[in-house]
């Protein structure tokens, strides 16, 4: 590497880490508003937040910046290293995904959905969708604008433009072109199971347990799989999240029904998911695209696999189970190991994502992605969600959706201005299953460990084969990488067939 390629490339990671700390402390603000701030805190929260939005975009889209990654580039001695040639890639698209957009539109975006989240919760409270919908129609009017500003291919759409953010190279074509054939072996499971010979007890799923209790139960199995209290916190909010600064600071969230354990342990190992992720990211490359998480879909199969992979299968539970009764009370010992494995695994099609169980899941995202198409593509209005979204419950999953807090009310993201992201949390699945078949093959007597409480193999190998490359490598690519396969539906039925099958008796 040249003397000035040297220096071009330290300053380029000086400015990459700056803003760094500009963006993180929004994520901070982020974290404040829905765990702790005051409902009066909001007008100056959406303007704190607007204005470091403002200067983050301007610091990513500087010439300045531009200039930096032009200089390493035409360097062919410092573009020879792979770590460096990777890290200047990733600038360079962020850059110019960063230019695209004028600063007014960023600061916009920033104000609106802060307003609109705040909105999204009172609306969902009163289950009144005509009261977020004046919202949410500004907030796709934005998105369209920024769908425009970035671009997509002539044979693409709008929608293609806003999922790259959250997947590289995703599109409506190929998420559909996933979705399609899965859809009818998942709804064909789920018909079986409906009339199977053998249903699990699920006594489990409605018994009390004070919110206390519960969250000793999270923080001690979050701490056990991996989580790192000393590098991260566990608190409370409507919607659990993981978010925080840096990999030394995270923090996420869990939620709590005294009614249903599994709950929270299902959002909390979910969420820890994420957090194992984010504190496995190389420190030394903070604040650089190295140190950063490939995508959400990857993001997802590390949350999905600790609470699907893990805290669904019966060696998980063989573990927990003696320790039960001692924290969340006597009467727990009332359950069987068998009770409590088939009480993680009932299946039973229900108006709630984030309650869904594994089977029924996809299809929950099949719904939003059909919808969010079709509103950013602009062939349905945001009045009309309400009723495809009730009719497309009733065609997937047979369910009369009450009302609109059970029903397209329900998350929070489109509040948040993200459309494009749902279809990541199927890819998620599917990523999880088939890097957890790799992991079972590379390391005989994986899930048996699970029965002694032996998590720190599986968080070893995902540590090193996935958190630790940061953006090094396209999520396709590591997959590929990892698994020595491109990404394929049938590691996902395998696992939801060779659970569900003996479990229901089909
Ligand atoms: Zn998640």
């Amino acid at each position: 590497m040249s003397a000035t390629a040297t220096s071009s490339f330290d300053a380029l990671v000086t400015h990459l880490q700056e803003t760094a700390l500009l963006s993180t402390s929004n994520a901070l603000l982020d974290w404040d508003q829905e765990t702790q701030m005051p409902a009066g805190g909001l007008e100056w929260r959406a303007r704190q937040q607007a204005l470091i939005a403002r200067m983050v975009h301007e610091r990513s889209s500087s010439i300045e910046r531009g200039d930096l990654i032009a200089a390493v580039e035409s360097d062919p001695a410092a573009m020879a290293d792979p770590q460096t040639a990777a890290l200047v890639r990733e600038a360079h698209r962020d850059y110019s995904k960063a230019t695209k957009l004028p600063a007014s539109l960023v600061e916009e975006m920033a104000k609106t959905s802060s307003m609109a989240k705040h909105e999204w919760a009172e609306a969902r409270a009163a289950s009144d969708f005509k009261r977020f919908a004046p919202w949410l129609e500004k907030l796709v009017g934005l998105l369209r604008a920024q769908a425009d500003c970035y671009g997509y291919a002539k044979d693409g759409e709008r929608w293609d433009a806003l999922a790259d953010l959250y997947e590289p190279g995703c599109t409506a074509k190929h998420v559909a072109g996933v979705f399609d054939p899965l859809r009818p072996r998942l709804q064909k499971l789920i018909s079986e199971i409906k009339s199977a010979p053998r249903k699990p007890a699920d006594g489990f799923n409605d018994f009390h347990v004070s919110v206390d209790r519960q969250e000793a139960l999270s923080r001690l199995v979050a701490e056990r799989i991996g989580f790192d209290f000393n590098r991260g916190r566990l608190d409370r909010s409507t919607h659990p999240f993981c978010g925080g600064t840096h990999c030394n600071d995270v923090r996420m969230t869990t939620r709590y029904n005294e009614r249903c354990v599994n709950d929270a342990l299902g959002s909390t190992m979910h969420e820890s998911g994420h957090a194992i992720y984010e504190q496995g990211l190389d420190f030394s490359r903070i604040g650089t695209p190295l140190g950063e998480s490939v995508s959400l879909g990857i993001h997802e199969s590390q949350s999905r696999m600790w609470e699907n992979q893990v805290g669904r299968s019966r060696a998980f539970w063989a573990w927990l189970a003696p320790q039960l009764p001692g924290i969340i009370g006597t009467d727990a010992s009332r359950f069987s190991l068998d009770d409590l494995y088939g009480a993680a695994n009932v299946v039973e099609p229900g108006f709630i994502r984030v309650e869904a169980d594994e089977a029924t899941y996809n299809l929950h995202v099949m719904v939003r992605f059909e919808i969010e198409r079709a509103v950013i593509g602009g062939s349905l209005e945001v009045a009309g969600i309400p009723s495809v979204w009730n009719r497309l419950y009733k065609d997937l999953l047979g369910l009369d959706v009450p009302d609109d807090r059970r029903g397209c009310l329900q998350d929070i993201h489109w509040s948040m201005g993200a459309m494009g992201y749902f279809p990541t949390y199927t890819l998620g699945n599917l990523y999880a299953s088939q890097l957890f078949e790799a992991a079972c093959e590379q390391m005989p007597g994986l899930v048996e460990g699970f029965g002694r409480g032996e998590f720190a193999g599986l968080r070893g190998w995902l540590n090193a084969n996935i958190h630790t490359h940061g953006r090094r490598y396209a999520p396709s690519e590591l997959v590929q990488r990892v698994t020595g396969k491109p990404l394929s539906a049938e590691p996902l039925m395998r696992h939801l067939e060779g659970k569900l099958r003996p479990l229901y008796g089909i």
